[in-house]
């Protein structure tokens, strides 16, 4: 796989304070979003190939705290691809039947089959973010769930799935900046959940978190990448140049049409 600049060296111990939050060139924004117009289009075209192509199932995973920019960015990269074909699954707390599962059992049932792209907004992941720092779980039961969520993912894999993860790292002033906004702007009111207050008051218990997943859930098979989402023009570039890096590694092409078709004339 081409080596990716987000992607933190594998098997290191991960800490969010030496990630940046901002963009690397602030004065390449306008730049940047005529860039962005030009992906939208290039991921239309890959992802039509992926589905005549017909051999991948592609799975997009999306973490991010709070006003992180997890619908934001989905809307963005994705606004040229064709609905059809693609389905992002946002994941909440679970029910009653999820609970009386295996964590991993409502996850498994939403994964993209062949020829087909997954965006997940949140993912099994919370099992070891919002279990873990809301006391979910005890400690022994979540404390082995990222070896549990590495072999899922290498099972995947080996069974032909792409996996593409993100981390939209935030800093703490701008997710408040983020939540302000959703409280004052009466279009943006609905957003707002009381709990995001309550989450936002545990922020350094989620950077841990979220520090731990990174590293040690972070594989050459399904590798996090960490981008830097204070700006969401940055986030969405950089997040729509790794995926059409990716999908452009798979030597993605037509089929060849049925025998007997090429040269036809239609009466
Ligand atoms: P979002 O913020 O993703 O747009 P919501 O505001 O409905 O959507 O938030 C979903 C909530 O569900 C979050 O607070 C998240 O932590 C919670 N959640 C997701 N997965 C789990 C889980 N496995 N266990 C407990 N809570 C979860």
């Amino acid at each position: 796989m081409a080596k990716q600049p987000f992607i933190p060296p594998f098997g290191k111990e991960v800490k969010l304070s030496d990630y940046s939050t901002r963009e690397a060139e602030p004065a390449g924004r306008d730049k940047g979003k005529k860039e962005i117009e030009e992906l939208r289009l290039e991921l239309e075209e890959l992802h039509e190939l992926i589905v005549a192509d017909g051999r991948f199932p592609i799975l997009v995973l999306l973490q991010a705290p709070d006003a992180g920019g997890k619908d934001g960015t989905i809307r963005s990269v994705f606004d040229e691809v064709d609905p059809l074909g693609v389905n992002s699954v946002g994941f909440k707390a679970p029910n009653d039947e999820e609970l009386a599962h295996d964590y991993l059992w409502r996850i498994h049932r939403q994964m993209p089959g062949k020829g087909h792209v997954t965006i997940f907004n949140r993912s099994h992941y919370e099992d070891v973010l919002v279990v873990r720092v809301r006391n979910l779980a005890p400690k022994e039961r979540w404390k082995k769930r990222y070896d549990h969520i590495n072999n899922f993912e290498r099972m995947l894999t080996d069974e032909g799935m792409v996996i593409i993860k993100f981390f939209l790292h935030i800093s703490k002033d701008e997710q408040r900046e983020r939540l302000q906004e959703r409280i004052d702007n009466p279009k943006k009111q609905w957003k707002f959940r009381a709990g995001d207050l309550e989450d936002r008051a545990l922020w350094e218990d989620y950077q841990a978190a979220y520090e731990e997943m990174l590293e040690r859930c972070n594989t050459e098979y399904a590798p996090w990448h960490i981008i830097p989402a204070d700006r969401n023009w940055y986030r969405d570039l950089m997040v729509g140049r790794i995926i059409r890096d990716r999908l452009n590694e798979l030597g993605l092409r037509y089929p060849p049409p049925e025998p007997g078709v090429a040269g036809r004339t239609v009466v």
